[in-house]
């Protein structure tokens, strides 16, 4: 018999052992007896007892006992490595290795432990120069970032008083690094002197502090900048946004395309795929590599179909005008005067009259005698009693737009006369058919009264005829600068020719 069968059948004689445990009225499988080996060894300990494959099945049991058995552990001693011992001089080269906790002043944790070779010094050589870059913080001065920076306080103030005669201290923004060198100093106990102090004061200047001989002197390095704007044109595809930043776009000047361009047309639904766009950013660059990124110039777009887009930034507030020198859209309406809307526009019951009708306007609480402005500005085409309306002002804002304004105490403009945008016209009253003091507020389009607050009320404005013939040409201006131009390597002054390169010049204006 092969152990495997030997197994199997263990596992037959557990299985039947089990079964004898069974309830009574699970039935006992019955073994067919003597087919296979296995069959011939296996048995019910529990039927035909006395047979022969009985005593076979309880011969394999024992059997299998005794096996079970011989595998039983015994529980003595394991015996383990003895720990080697350590000479002193191992231990003192293990104790110099050793990984000091950080509560013992290692910043660490592992500290090389001084050995008895390492003799302390009696005086610490110092470096001759220290060279460090110092950057300037938001709400920094120039003269606590040099302390910091290990300045002497004479050399500190002598440094901003020789930068300040160069250009005005405030000017040097937050994040400015300074590439600085200190000096050997006399004794421990003195701070090193500055020996040289240098850093970019603008894109266009690099100032440096040097002491040559004795004192501290001023150097301006100029850096030659080219001012060229940077254009940046593209096919929209996908998405404008994209489609700029794949087109080199910085991020900041894609979101200013897109809010100048958002005020003009819906970008949403007035854009698609195949219109082109075109930008034109304030772009300086240094011969020494470094870029600034300013605002975008131009926002255009041509639209396939349509007429094309084109903004134009112009004036002090940097406002875009499109190119008829109309400027954005921009909310014009202020509030009449300084209180709650108390009645709003339509069907109600009229308080005194006692009738529903409807109300042509809004009703802001006041206080008698409060000031009443002008919303936006405009003409006065009426001031004076009028019915119910008590004393009236009428406003014409032109386009079609005109507001009133009734049961004044007193009214401060006259007929014909031009109004700003904020200017009182008279104060708050309660004159005509009113209960108490009120503004009773109206505006009219193309002289029917509708509600003022559906009006999103906004104004344009419009470049006067000298302003525009300077827009026209800006604009033709920047729209000749060539895509991509401003990213072509400049080249540094020092590079460019400065005597002749023709063997025949440089033979003709050879001396002698
Ligand atoms: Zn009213």
């Amino acid at each position: 018999m092969t152990e495997a069968s030997d197994g199997r059948s263990a596992v037959r004689a557990m299985r039947a052992a089990r079964a004898e445990t069974r309830p009574p009225e699970t039935p006992t499988p019955k073994v067919p007896s003597g087919t296979t080996l296995a069959e011939k060894w296996v048995g019910d300990l529990g039927s035909d007892i006395g047979s022969a494959r009985w005593f076979r099945s309880l011969g394999l049991l024992v059997s299998l006992i005794i096996v079970a058995f011989a595998f039983w552990p015994d529980f003595s001693a394991l015996h383990a490595a003895a720990p080697a011992r350590l000479s002193d001089e191992e231990r003192d080269e293990y104790r110099s290795q050793m990984i000091t906790p950080l509560a013992l002043g290692a910043d660490s944790g592992r500290r090389m432990g001084p050995s008895r070779l390492v003799l302390p010094l009696a005086n610490a050589p110092e470096r001759p120069v220290v060279e460090l870059t110092a950057t300037l913080g938001k709400e920094d001065t120039l003269a606590a970032m040099l302390r910091r920076a290990g300045v002497s306080g004479n050399d500190a103030a002598r440094v901003e008083e020789l930068i300040g005669n160069a250009l005005p201290l405030e000017q040097i923004g937050g994040g400015t690094s300074f590439d600085i060198r200190l000096g050997r100093r006399a004794n421990p106990s003195q701070p090193r002197p500055l020996e040289n102090l240098t850093f970019r004061a603008r894109l266009d200047l690099e100032l440096a502090v040097a002491r040559e001989g004795g004192p501290l002197a001023l150097e301006r390095r100029v850096i030659r900048v080219d001012d060229t704007p940077l254009r940046i044109t593209g096919t929209v595809g996908s998405g404008l946004y994209r489609a700029a930043r794949a087109a080199g776009a910085p991020a900041k000047s894609v979101q200013q395309y897109l809010k100048a361009l958002g005020d003009a047309l819906d970008i949403n639904r007035e854009v698609s795929a195949g219109d082109n766009f075109d930008m034109v950013i304030a772009y300086k660059r240094a011969e020494t590599g470094e870029v600034e990124v300013g605002d975008v110039l131009y926002a255009g777009l041509d639209r396939r179909g349509s007429p094309r887009a084109q903004l134009l930034r112009w004036g002090k507030d940097g406002r875009f005008y499109d190119a008829n020198g109309q400027g954005e859209l921009r909310e014009g309406l202020i509030r009449p005067v300084n209180g709650a809307v108390g009645s709003g526009f339509g069907m109600r019951r009229h308080p005194i009259l006692k009738i529903r009708r409807p109300h042509n306007g809004l009703d802001f609480r006041a206080r008698s005698g409060q000031p009443i402005f002008a919303v936006t500005d405009g003409t006065v085409i009426m001031a004076g009693r009028n019915g119910g309306f008590g004393n009236f002002v009428k406003l014409n804002h032109g386009g079609g737009l005109a507001t009133g304004y009734a049961h004044m105490s007193r009214i401060a403009v006259n007929r014909g006369q031009r109004v700003k945008r904020g200017q009182v016209i008279g104060y708050v009253g309660s004159t005509g058919l009113s209960t108490g003091p009120h503004l009773h507020y109206e505006m009219y389009r193309n002289g029917r009264a509708i509600n003022p607050a559906s009006v999103d009320f906004v104004v344009r404005q419009q470049l006067s005829a000298a302003e525009l013939r300077q827009f026209r040409s800006q604009l033709i201006e920047l729209k000749k600068v060539k895509p991509g131009a401003a990213l072509e390597p400049l080249v540094p002054a020092s590079a460019l020719p400065a005597e002749p390169q023709r063997e025949a010049d440089r033979l003709s204006n050879a001396p002698g």
